[in-house]
């Protein structure tokens, strides 16, 4: 399949071929020989020197001993970040290594699997993606074809299938062509037979060789489909977008959903976080406290409004806006962010905050 793709792309896209999947992206296995046999055969290419690469392994810091993060640059998906955004990274066993969240393209995936490789040869057993968001899942594709089970929360495939036209459309356009290349929603891969799917109060072990990842799925917080990751051996709890750090957290769920969930979570053990965004590593609990009070203020500022009678229109073109403090993008998601709470509220949850 993707010697093919290649193929098609050589012929339908040979701007993006040449600067990008030829010689920047790697080889998938297999489609070197037919590339090579593609490029023989059309004299004008063999003259440039086309050929399949490697991409630069991605950039990950070991946070606690066999537990590796990427920092994902803060800021919005364009094409000179090529969608790394996200926090992902990986956790290597005594038999086997997991993936958590497969950044923000197929290159990006491409290059995270690199940099595993630089570190291990054990088989990437599984794929964990923690939400929907396309930052974090949309390098799923090769680690699917490296042989890796996806495991997500239960309403993962859902939410990507519903929101899979519009993540390929928009992502696509705002990191442009090359930098999307081959990428796909993996909203099929998630439901596929042999995708593991974790539903709230019913965690899931997974055993990589004397270390478990615990897996537990949350109820609606930042999306319908947050699954959290605690490897047990080292006391980090990969909480991926329940916590924001730097980025001005970003609402797609519920702002009381999301302000409950990290009150459990703050009370439990631990010794370092993970969060989606920012630093690779944040002490526990302290690390919470920044989403906390933003969403926390957020709700209080919502419940004066609506007891004030103000509309949508008027409410959200203050609420939250003296909040900003040290959030980046701010601007960008603080509105989205009020507007999200009212529409909460005013859709029947009002009640508990007036
Ligand atoms: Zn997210």
């Amino acid at each position: 399949m993707l010697d093919l793709l290649l193929a098609l792309c050589l012929a339908a896209r040979p701007d993006i071929c040449t600067e990008h999947m030829l010689p920047a992206a790697p080889c998938p296995a297999g489609a070197e020989a037919a590339v090579r046999a593609w490029v023989a055969d059309r004299p004008a290419l063999r003259a440039q020197g086309w050929r399949c690469g490697t991409l630069p392994a991605l950039e990950v810091t070991e946070v606690a001993p066999g537990l590796f993060v990427h920092p994902g640059p803060v800021e919005e998906p364009s094409p000179a970040n090529g969608g790394d955004q996200a926090n992902v990274g990986f956790v290597i066993g005594a038999g086997a290594v997991a993936v958590i969240d497969a950044g923000g393209s197929r290159n990006m995936g491409e290059a995270l699997l690199t940099a595993i490789r630089a570190r291990t040869d054990l088989p990437v057993r599984w794929l964990i993606l923690t939400h929907m968001h396309p930052d974090h899942v949309l390098g799923a594709e090769v680690f699917a074809e490296a042989g890796a089970r996806l495991v997500t929360h239960a309403r993962l495939p859902d939410a990507l299938r519903n929101r899979a036209e519009s993540y390929a459309h928009g992502w696509e356009a705002q990191v442009g062509p090359r930098a999307w290349g081959a990428t796909r929603v993996p909203a099929a891969l998630a439901s596929a037979p042999g995708a593991l799917h974790v539903s709230p109060g019913a965690p899931l072990a997974l055993d990589l060789g004397g270390r478990v990842l615990r897996l537990e799925a949350m109820p609606t917080a930042h999306t319908d489909n947050d699954l959290i990751v605690t490897d047990e051996a080292t006391g980090t709890l990969w909480l991926s977008d329940l916590a924001f750090a730097r980025h001005t957290p970003v609402l797609d769920g519920s702002v009381l959903g999301w302000l409950s969930v990290l009150e459990d979570l703050g009370s439990r053990p631990g010794a370092r976080m993970v969060p989606g965004h920012g630093p690779v590593s944040l002490p526990w609990p302290e690390g919470l406290a920044p989403t906390r009070d933003y969403l926390s203020a957020l709700v209080a500022e919502t419940r004066a409004a609506l007891a004030a009678g103000e509309s949508m229109t008027e409410a959200t073109r203050h609420l939250g806006a003296g909040l900003s403090g040290a959030w980046e993008l701010f601007p960008l998601y603080n509105p989205r962010n009020a507007t999200a709470a009212y529409k909460e509220s005013w859709n029947g949850s009002e009640i508990l905050f007036l």
